[in-house]
């Protein structure tokens, strides 16, 4: 194992654990037979291995006794130009639970640190996870491809480097959700049990879920040196994100400060995407913030169901810190930390530096009420924009709250309140006053737009979505699948939330939200 000096990670790498062979791998099973055709291709580049030695550790899969593929992401696999018909078989959940390492992958654990719940980690990085490499896909974006649950690394401090096929799961559905209501997100390839069963708060069966993502660099990855005092660390991942992810950023005066500013307009844009569905991501802490600005590390999230602000899932979130309504200010807290790593790169005297930076975030605010409120008027049927238009969306968020209207249902039903049927809203609202009040000054703001009420009507449902995975469902579909061995409902709620906008007929009880118990819904972080 490599040792990890205080003074930040050994840059020495052990040149036998790359570079690693299928044919070497091989040893470990009995799959010859299947191997006498050519082994499936993998078109590795793998650049964060080759350009920033020094920000991780060669490593490992743990080998695991029975692997056996769960599910299987086919249309991904054809954007990465993977062959589905090679890989949905025995060998392929080999290789995807770290059984078979595939040709050209250099496997490796991530060195990052974080803030978690505001307190600075300085060490953590993967551990449970492994990076095998970087594909290009289809449309020639670079993709990592990850295995989450794959064992322990030298960052795995004191757990067990695995991961259980709850969370694994859970993580595929939510985040091939996500990725079908249009917002930045890791995808997830495949699913593997792995004959092993893991402790958590009961036993459950092992799982490795295959995560692909624009890149796994996080505020955290620069927080690792940053922390240490190693500037010239800093500048070399600055460098590497810059080219990339935003390689436009190249050819202005100050490239640093440019980075800074595209990173910071990704993640607006993101969370202002997570607002606009509904979605509580539950742990933002900063190595969960990706330099990409896609959603990742599906660990707590969830779907609100009636509106609420307030609204907390997570159970080790006993502040509400990561409440709904807490997640824009949180962002600004989180890029404040990514500005804090960057000073040196920004300016050569320190407080202009600092200035230039707090100028910036000063702007954040108004930038992010922007694309927010742009998001909100659609979802309300407004093209145009006029003076009041975001109090009407304001006004329409605070009804909902005191009323206790479901999120997504209560959008969802304002396409038929603008052709003259509003008993779907109605339903949504347990006093209708505040609502009806609301609605006849709507509808009076929709006469000054140009469009015709039916393409309005059709253009609404394309930004408010009828499924999203409930949490009652979810659990239920999870349950089904860990105590029977049962995907079908996993199945179902997958082909639902995979196209979330289109209603199917018969099956209005995945739109419903759960019935009302004694006790709120609660998630863990799936570790
Ligand atoms: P997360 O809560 O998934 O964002 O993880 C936070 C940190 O804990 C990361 O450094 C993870 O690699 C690490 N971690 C989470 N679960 C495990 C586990 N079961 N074994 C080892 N490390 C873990
Ligand atoms: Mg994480």
């Amino acid at each position: 194992m490599t040792h990890i000096e205080g003074g930040g990670l050994s840059t020495k790498t052990d040149k036998s654990q790359l570079n690693i062979n299928f044919k070497k791998n091989m040893k470990y099973t009995n799959l010859d037979k299947m191997l006498e055709t050519e082994p499936p291709q993998f078109n590795f580049d793998n650049s964060f291995a080759r350009d920033l030695e020094g920000f991780f550790v060669p490593c490992e899969a743990s080998k695991v006794p029975s692997p056996s593929m769960v599910i299987f992401n086919e249309p991904l696999a054809e954007e990465l130009q993977l062959s589905a018909s090679r890989l949905q078989t025995p060998l392929g959940a080999e290789i995807f639970s770290g059984n078979l390492l595939p040709n050209g992958a250099t496997p490796l654990a991530q060195a990052y640190a974080g803030h978690q719940f505001g307190n600075f980690s300085p060490q953590l990085g993967d551990g449970r996870a492994l990076l095998l490499g970087e594909i290009i896909d289809t449309q020639g974006r670079r993709q990592d491809l990850q295995l989450k649950g794959s064992g322990r690394t030298p960052f795995s401090r004191s757990g067990d480097g695995k991961a259980g096929l709850g969370p694994v799961l859970r993580e595929y559905l939510i985040s091939e959700a996500m990725h079908a209501l249009g917002v930045p997100t890791t995808r997830s390839l495949a699913a593997v049990t792995t004959g092993e069963t893991i402790f958590r708060e009961t036993g459950m069966p092992g799982a490795v879920l295959t995560r692909i993502s624009a890149s796994h660099l996080r505020v955290g990855t620069f927080e690792f040196f940053a922390a240490r005092g190693k500037t010239d660390m800093v500048r070399r991942l600055a460098d590497y994100a810059i080219s990339r992810h935003y390689p436009e950023t190249l050819d202005t005066e100050n490239p640093y400060l440019e980075f800074f500013r595209a990173v910071s307009r990704a993640q607006i844009k993101l969370i202002s995407h997570w607002m606009r569905i509904g979605f509580i991501h539950g742990v933002m802490n900063t190595d969960n913030t990706a330099i990409s600005g896609q959603t990742i590390d599906y660990g707590p999230c969830a779907f609100i169901d009636e509106y609420n602000p307030e609204t907390v899932f997570s159970s080790i979130d006993l502040q509400g810190r990561y409440a709904f309504g807490n997640q824009s200010s949180i962002l600004m807290w989180n890029l404040m930390r990514l500005a804090d790593t960057l000073v040196p790169l920004i300016h050569v005297d320190k407080d202009r530096s600092i200035g230039i930076l707090t100028d910036e975030i000063r702007n954040f605010r108004s930038e992010y009420d922007e694309i927010f409120f742009e998001q909100m008027r659609a979802k309300i049927g407004l093209n145009n924009e006029e003076d009041g238009d975001d109090d009407l969306v304001q006004d329409l968020l605070t009804a909902m709250q005191t009323d206790e209207a479901d999120f997504t249902l209560t959008f969802r039903g304002l396409s038929d309140a603008t052709l003259g049927d509003n008993s779907g809203v109605l339903q949504q609202f347990q006093n209708t006053a505040s609502y009806e009040a609301w609605e006849t000054k709507w509808l009076s703001r929709l006469e000054r737009e140009p469009t015709p009420p039916s393409k309005r009507a059709a253009a609404m449902n394309k930004v408010n979505p009828i499924y999203i995975p409930r949490n009652h469902k979810v659990e239920e579909a999870l349950s089904e699948a860990i105590e029977h061995g049962s995907l079908t409902l996993f199945e179902k709620i997958l082909s639902l939330v995979s196209a979330p906008f289109e209603e199917i007929p018969g099956e209005e009880i995945y739109t419903k939200p759960a019935p009302e118990t004694s006790l709120p819904y609660k998630t863990f972080c799936g570790t």
